[in-house]
């Protein structure tokens, strides 16, 4: 069985439909990006594989690891394995990144983790990911620059360690330090048993992580599917032709 499965996904924000049909298939060991343009349902489409609320599915189904999601609430997903990076991470005040993390690793194993454990594991990831252990004791995004966002976001997945992660970049928000902080990352962390959904409106990230696999996202559907070389077409002749051809029919 593939890791995620996507059959014919629709899926509405009060009685706008964004999802229109959307079929994807992730298998473990599998990096695939997502691109599209602005208002094509990107986000939405990470919304609802975690179960926001605010998103209701009207049809299809999500399978993880052979198994229907559409009833688990977003706690249960995470704790089968699935893992959103935020877009927009809002801050934490009076609360450490340490326990932050220790936090969700503890919701997410639904069991209390040993202090001494946790403290081993996040060590070793931050050693992983040359993170300075002062920047576990500070506050979570409480004035943190956009490449500390990230490092944080990474550090999460890195201790979490999800059978699948999905990452939904802004469309402008990154800076280059932000970028490699991300690609380093995953490059690390990506395994035979895990695969990872790459959200992003701009080709740029795909320079420091490669896909295997490219899927243009346009009006709530997968337009058209490719490997590596479907990013730089786009980076290269934008979503025109795509926009153009949903405008004819
Ligand atoms: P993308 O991430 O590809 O830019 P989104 O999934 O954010 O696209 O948005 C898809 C569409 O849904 C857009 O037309 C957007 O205006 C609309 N939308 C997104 N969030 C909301 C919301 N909370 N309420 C109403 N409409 C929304
Ligand atoms: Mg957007
Ligand atoms: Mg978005």
């Amino acid at each position: 069985t593939p890791l995620l499965e996507i059959r014919n996904l629709r899926a509405s924000i009060g009685d706008k439909e964004i999802l229109k049909g959307l079929n994807l298939v992730i298998n473990a060991g599998e990096i695939h990006a997502i691109m599209g343009p602005n208002g094509s349902g990107k986000s939405t489409l990470a919304n609802v594989l975690m179960g926001n609320p605010a998103y209701t599915v009207t049809g299809g189904d999500i399978l993880f690891k052979g198994e229907s999601v559409l009833e688990m609430s977003p706690d249960e997903r995470a704790r089968k394995g699935l893992f959103l990076a935020f877009q927009y991470p809002v801050p934490i005040p009076g609360v450490t990144l340490v326990n932050f993390l220790r936090q969700a690793v503890n919701a997410v194993r639904g069991e209390e983790v040993p202090i001494r454990e946790f403290r081993e594991k996040l060590f070793s990831k931050m050693e992983l990911l040359k993170v300075d252990q002062d920047f576990a004791r500070r506050y979570v995004n409480d004035g943190f620059s956009g490449g500390e966002k990230k490092r944080a976001e990474m550090l999460q997945m890195a201790v979490l360690e999800p059978a699948m992660a999905i990452l939904d970049e802004t469309d402008s928000g990154l800076d280059i330090d932000a970028l490699r902080t991300v690609a380093e990352a995953v490059n690390k962390l990506m395994n035979p048993n895990m695969g990872l959904l790459l959200i992003t409106h701009y080709q740029r990230l795909l320079n420091y992580i490669r896909p295997q696999f490219v899927h243009v996202l346009v009006d709530g559907r997968i337009a058209r599917s490719g490997g590596p070389e479907l990013a730089e077409y786009l980076e290269a002749r934008g979503y025109d032709e795509f926009l153009a051809e949903l405008a004819k029919a």
